[in-house]
């Protein structure tokens, strides 16, 4: 294993580094989208403590570095990691132009805009320096006076009010939330008995005038920009969808089965309301095919076989799941990471089949997240870089990309081998197959997670007779069977 840049290595750069020095290396961030020059339009004031600075400002964003520098926070850029540091008091804030991903301290944060590399340094909207960097720290911006104060407090989203009607119907209630303005809501159900109303851009505010009376919804109560739902016993999300004029979020809740529901598309819960589920992936999708057998059979319609048997095994035994995929979609190889990390699975599971060009190899292999250029032996490193080609940004990363994700797994590496191990202990035992061992390889797909996660090729689509004994339900379920049962030997060993 190579060394991983820790914590320390980050503090070091703090260290030895302040804004103002580091207006650098820009240059290197190759393909990042940056500012073009002649945008440069105007200034802005921020103002804080008594003091206050004039900050370049393109069309709608900004730089970055004199406002954290205003503030007194050091922020330092990383060229080995291509990675902004800000460190105020005890937290640590990371981010890279042209990523969507923040690291929050320890925890691993998604946000839709970009920042853009800029002549300063790094740039972009006011609301980003608001929500992702100031509100991590404890301030707020506020607008006076042709400019920016920075005042004390995170951010809030501003207020959205809420009126819940319920009306029970035979089977089904159906829950009307009316809201006093139009904003995004998204719905999700991380088990039976309750559910969250995400708000993205605003905080619910509950009119308790009216009290809710409902055989299936007992209360609810907000949090953040979350409204949750507590349910009575059995009584989960059916549907829901949203109305205009006024703007209304209509949840219709009835019997569930005790598992979580199939969450809709656009999927975002923030809030933990039950037990941490384990993520199942399987692998490709969508015009990803993947690896496919002599007979046309493709892994990606083996591994949602597979990976729906797993979830059946699971959910029986008590655990929560949730697939990354449940039917033939696409699916970028960071949303799948980014899924599990939000909802804070217990562990990550990516399901897929192997190929080869010596068609006699045969059996399942399990591996877990390395470095670039330390996967154990040439073969780990082919099937990485082949497992890889379905990745949104080129076929394998470099190193220096891999460097801030690889900080989300560090912390779990050694949680990951065990998973491993205790998975391929399984298969061999229940396949009766050579044992292919477990070895590390630089699988995007397991890249950003912050849990142990692990990537199983469950067998050989190379070879015919492995490929055809692939898809007989028996030995899906074989399969399954092992897995599920070395992810529990896992959990047990916690
Ligand atoms: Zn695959």
């Amino acid at each position: 294993m190579g060394s991983i840049p820790t914590a320390s290595t980050i503090a070091l750069y703090m260290r030895r580094f302040k804004i103002g020095i580091l207006t650098v290396t820009v240059a290197l961030l190759v393909g990042v989208p940056s500012a073009p020059a002649q945008e440069i339009n105007e200034s802005l004031e921020f103002r804080f403590a008594g003091s206050s600075v004039m900050v370049p400002r393109f069309g709608a964003k900004v730089e970055l570095l004199p406002v954290l520098q205003l503030l007194g926070a050091e922020a330092a850029f990383s060229p080995a990691a291509g990675t902004y540091g800000v460190k105020y008091q005890d937290r640590l804030i990371q981010f890279s132009p042209g990523r969507r991903y923040v690291l929050i301290d320890e925890t691993l944060e998604e946000f839709e805009e970009v920042p853009v590399a800029s002549p300063g340094g790094v740039a972009a909207s006011l609301r980003y320096l608001d929500r992702v960097l100031l509100s991590p720290l404890g301030y707020h911006l506020e607008a006076a006076y042709g400019g920016y104060q920075i005042m004390t407090g995170a951010r809030y989203a501003d207020p959205v009010e809420v009126r819940a009607a319920a009306a029970d119907f035979g089977a089904t209630t159906t829950l009307v939330l009316t809201l006093n303005r139009s904003t995004p809501a998204e719905v999700s159900s991380a088990g039976v008995e309750s559910a969250v109303v995400h708000f993205d851009d605003a905080s619910p505010h509950l009119d308790e005038t009216i009290p809710l009376r409902s055989r299936r919804a007992k209360r609810m109560t907000t949090q953040g920009q979350d409204l949750i739902l507590e349910l009575n016993d059995g009584i989960g999300v059916v549907s829901w969808h949203t109305l205009d004029d006024p703007p209304r979020v209509i949840v219709e809740l009835g019997a569930v089965r005790p598992t979580p529901t199939p969450a809709p598309e656009r999927f975002r819960p923030r809030t933990r309301v039950a037990e941490p589920p384990i993520v199942i992936d399987p692998g490709h999708g969508g015009d990803d095919i993947g690896a496919v057998s002599s007979a046309g059979t493709m892994e990606k319609d083996l591994m949602l076989q597979v990976a729906l048997r797993l979830e059946t095994i699971l959910e029986g035994r008590g655990h929560a799941v949730r697939l990354t995929r449940s039917g033939d979609n696409a699916r970028a190889l960071t949303d799948r990471t980014a899924l599990a990390n939000r909802l804070e699975a217990e562990v990550f599971v990516s399901l897929h089949a192997n190929a080869s060009h010596v068609g006699s190899v045969r059996g399942a292999e399990t591996y877990y997240m390395s470095l670039e250029g330390s996967a154990t032996d040439d073969a780990a490193a082919a099937m990485a870089e082949l497992e890889n080609q379905g990745s949104d940004e080129g076929s394998v990363r470099s190193p220096l990309d891999l460097i801030l994700w690889d900080l989300a797994q560090a912390d779990v590496l050694n949680d990951s081998a065990d998973l491993a191990l205790a998975v391929q202990r399984r298969l061999n035992n229940r396949l009766g197959l050579r044992d292919r061992g477990v070895k590390q390889a630089p699988f995007v797909v397991l890249t950003g997670a912050t849990m142990p996660a692990v990537l199983i090729e469950v067998g050989f689509l190379s070879n015919a007779d492995e490929a055809g004994k692939l898809t007989t339900p028996e030995h899906q379920q074989r399969v399954a069977e092992a897995i599920a049962l070395g992810v529990e030997d896992f959990l047990g060993s916690q």
